[in-house]
């Protein structure tokens, strides 16, 4: 398996050669090298991704490649608006036609069909871009709000007056 390091020059890659001949690449990226698409959803751009990205053929004896990420992201709360870090892991299989009449065919079959026309030269890390807007909430939210937890942590505390008249109370029977 080749490792490309940290990259953040476009990946190229002849794609029906990459899965004719089964190859592997894995790399990290940096959060901060994604285009602007990317960047628009995120409070801040730390941290990086690691993806791999794998050449097969399906079942149809398609060429297809196979692309998988893993990234932690800090968005932004659409409740309280403070950052949320977000851990997204997609695992993509996007298969490769030569022609854009048999794309439209076999996506008619199969309307869950990930499917892309080969072109000569493709771009790994613009693959990974839009896998990742595909992959974002459209409205994320905390499970539950800082400023959630600490009402609810406020109100968990036992009322002292309630403490002390149930103590008064144990006393007298
Ligand atoms: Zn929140």
């Amino acid at each position: 398996m080749y490792h490309a390091g940290f990259m953040s020059n476009p990946i190229l890659i002849d794609p029906l050669k990459f899965a004719r001949e089964a190859r592997q690449l894995s790399g990290k990226l940096l959060v901060s090298s994604l285009d602007g698409r990317v960047q628009a959803d995120l409070a801040s751009s730390g941290g990086e991704l690691e993806y791999t990205l794998l050449g097969f053929r399906d079942e149809l004896h398609r060429l297809s490649l196979r692309l998988t990420l893993s990234v932690a992201l800090e968005l932004r709360c659409q409740r309280c608006l403070e950052t949320l870090s977000y851990p997204l892991r997609t695992d993509a299989v996007i298969t490769l036609f030569t022609q854009q009449e048999k794309l439209e065919q076999a996506c008619e079959l199969d309307e869950d069909l990930d499917a892309i026309l080969a072109e000569p030269e493709l771009d790994v890390k613009a693959l990974i871009e839009d896998e990742i807007i595909m992959g974002l909430p459209l409205a994320p939210k905390h499970d539950v709000c800082a400023n959630e937890a600490l009402a609810l942590a406020k109100a968990d505390k036992p009322n002292p007056f309630a403490v002390l008249a149930a103590l008064k109370k144990s006393k007298t029977e």
